[in-house]
């Protein structure tokens, strides 16, 4: 008789292994943090410390969330419809600078929240008081990968970006061999980082081997201003600096021409796409099938709850497919499976965390959904990924379990208290009010 700590069992299980290997009426086990086992048909002899029944629904791997601003929950709806430039001057950023620990701390509980209730197991984040934000994550018993947003001003958390460096190689120690954080180095973006900075911040990223995570090339009036300044295209500029390389992760990729992909393809650079955030703030589309098709990795963003304003994969999945759709005038152009791809297994190559996530493998890392298809909206079915892209919701989920953890049991989360993550944001908002009026 073997011994297992939890047994997921009658279930349609995606593992999204190299094979796609699709096993119907399976069963899964897991012993510690690991899958230990994935099987067709009924356990025998195994004792399982818990069972989880998916009752016929699908198991999954944890979708991942490839590049967010958790905190940002707090200004969802805060003001929408606006050109970007009023949006940021007037509203983002007079919170931004008053923001402190506390706001951040409630701010991404709420989004660990959401995002543990949709389905999402691992997310990437950028903002400030990032410790707050792993310690958030670690309570939520979420996977994540963070990093202390840098730039050339003084930020409400650290001052002087000297003092950004230092924050961040202090994160980067203290977190190092974590089971579920991990630092990464987080220069904003090339209009807003000097070159100095990005040769320092990723001399940083390259001295521990950690990830460099940076916008690039999201806008229109990015590249302008880049040209402008440097007479070069964004990652043009970031290659001249020596700073391309397998483990930088560009957020966006919008503007990127044949030229800028071929760079990016030639140092092999990850891409997240974030196409609600790029729809929203009128940014553009991102040339992804393209991307696709050159072999760069892309994994999916919802960006944050200001701009999207939602942190709902599934929503994300769905617009993602229908926009280069709709985009390229070409229904064949994105396929659900590789949507599906973009949030589980390109997503944790895109992070650098393929060898522990992604995909339900034995030996890897327990990070598993189980999306509840016993519903109107997903009957009948005949393809899971088609479902999955086009007519599930994050609702749909049911079970969720992080590093072998069940952080989700029949829709109630068990890491979080969430009437109390829900009042503290409702009271947090009346502060975010007060930010927004002139002093007295
Ligand atoms: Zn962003």
């Amino acid at each position: 008789m073997k011994e297992v700590d939890i047994l997921i069992k009658n279930g349609t299980i995606l593992t999204m292994d190299p094979h796609q290997t699709v096993i119907e009426r399976g069963f899964l086990c897991i012993r510690g943090d690991t899958i230990f086992a994935i099987a067709h048909g009924e356990p025998h002899e195994l004792r399982a410390g818990k069972a989880l029944d998916a009752k016929g629904g699908l198991i999954l791997p944890g979708l991942i969330n490839g590049h967010t601003h958790a905190a940002m929950t707090l200004f969802r709806g805060l003001a929408d419809d606006l050109p970007l430039m009023e949006w940021l001057n007037h509203y983002i950023f007079p919170v931004e600078s008053r923001m402190d620990r506390e706001f951040v701390r409630v701010g991404t509980l709420l989004a660990c929240a959401e995002m543990i209730l949709s389905g999402t197991t691992t997310f990437c984040d950028m903002y400030l008081f990032e410790e707050e934000v792993a310690e958030a994550a670690q309570s939520a018993g979420m996977r994540c990968l963070v990093g202390e947003v840098l730039y050339d001003f003084p930020s409400p958390n650290y001052g002087p970006v000297e003092e950004g460096l230092k924050y961040t190689e202090a994160l980067i120690g203290k977190w190092q061999g974590h089971p579920l954080v991990s630092i990464a180095v987080e220069p904003h973006a090339v209009y807003t980082c000097s070159p100095d900075l990005l040769i320092r911040a990723s001399g940083l990223s390259k001295q521990y081997g950690v990830p460099l995570i940076i916008h690039v090339a999201e806008s229109v009036s990015e590249i302008e201003e880049v040209r402008k300044k440097y007479g070069k295209k964004p990652f043009e500029h970031l290659e001249s600096l020596g700073v391309l390389g397998p483990h930088v992760i560009a957020d966006h990729c919008v503007h990127v021409d044949d030229a800028e992909i071929r760079r990016m393809a030639t140092h092999d650079v990850k891409a997240i796409t974030n196409p609600e955030s790029n729809m929203k703030l009128a940014s553009g589309i991102s040339p992804v099938p393209l991307l696709l098709a050159r072999g760069i990795t892309v994994g999916l963003g919802t960006d944050g709850c200001a701009s999207n304003n939602n942190l709902d994969l599934f929503e994300e999945m769905d617009t993602t497919a229908k926009l280069h759709k709709v985009g390229a005038m070409d229904p064949t152009v994105l396929d659900a499976l590789t949507v599906f791809e973009m949030a589980t297994v390109k997503g944790a190559k895109a992070l650098g965390m393929a060898d522990r996530v992604g995909s339900l493998e034995v030996g890897k890392k327990a990070d598993v959904i189980v999306v509840d298809t016993h519903k109107p909206h997903l009957t009948p079915m005949y393809n899971p990924y088609s479902h999955l892209v086009y007519a599930a919701k994050g609702s749909d989920v049911s079970h969720c379990l992080i590093n072998g953890k069940l952080v989700l049991e029949d829709r109630r989360l068990l890491t979080l208290d969430l009437q109390e993550v829900i009042q503290k944001a409702k009271e947090m908002s009346k502060k975010v009010l007060s930010w927004l009026s002139p002093p007295s």
